[in-house]
């Protein structure tokens, strides 16, 4: 049988809490990807810049896309109720 390990650490950026967005007119543009499929609905979005803060947002979700671009030409990046995590300000 393979010997099989998991190792985690706490993650960095603490304990700055994420800042939930649930402004409909902030939402509207991302609540659809580049297959423009229509009835995209989110909680909320949240764009984080620290470890911490997207361990946050996943540990108190009970659903979450991440998105980047929403380059999805088949509604794969499309939101159907989840917490969007938006990664475009983890870029250090
Ligand atoms: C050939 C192909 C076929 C596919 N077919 C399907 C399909 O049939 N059905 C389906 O559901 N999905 C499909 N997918 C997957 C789908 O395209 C993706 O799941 C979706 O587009 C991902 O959207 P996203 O918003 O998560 O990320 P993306 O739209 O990929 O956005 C990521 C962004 O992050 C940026 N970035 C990357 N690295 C860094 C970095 N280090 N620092 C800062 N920015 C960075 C990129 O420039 C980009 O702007 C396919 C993908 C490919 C490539």
């Amino acid at each position: 049988m393979p010997d099989c390990r998991i190792a985690s650490r706490q993650p960095r950026g603490g304990p700055a809490e994420p800042r939930y967005i649930t402004d409909p007119d902030r939402l509207r543009s991302f609540l659809e990807d580049a297959a423009h499929v229509p009835g995209g609905h989110a909680a909320a979005l949240v764009m984080p810049t620290t470890e911490f803060e997207v361990a946050a947002v996943i540990e108190a979700s009970a659903a979450v896309l991440p998105i980047g671009a929403q380059s999805s030409l088949t509604g794969g990046a499309t939101p159907r109720g989840e917490v969007l995590l938006g990664m475009a300000r983890c870029n250090r």
